[in-house]
């Protein structure tokens, strides 16, 4: 096997994920990926400013690859990504 190909999970930390996203932002366009950004538990607010309710699991969960909105590449951004510590 070669050294290369990275094992999906695990090995990657936040940083490493976002620029991954970043590259594949860069590599669709800005004006072909849509990201859907996780507010709350269940709501996922998209970049082309529309919000969608999701009842279990996030968008790529849901077997979702295209924004419904805008028709862009649908790019997840999961709450737990994107939050500072939150301790209650
Ligand atoms: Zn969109």
């Amino acid at each position: 096997m070669s050294d290369n190909i990275k094992p999906i999970g695990g090995s990657w930390g936040a940083a490493e994920c976002d620029r991954a996203w970043q590259e594949l932002r860069d590599w669709l366009g800005p004006s072909r990926a849509c990201v859907w950004t996780q507010s709350e538990y269940d709501l996922w607010e998209t970049d082309c400013g529309n919000a969608f309710q999701l009842n279990d699991g996030g968008p790529h969960d849901n077997d979702m690859a295209i924004c419904c909105y805008c028709g862009g590449a649908l790019v997840e951004q999961a709450y737990e990504d994107v939050r500072d510590d939150d301790e209650e």
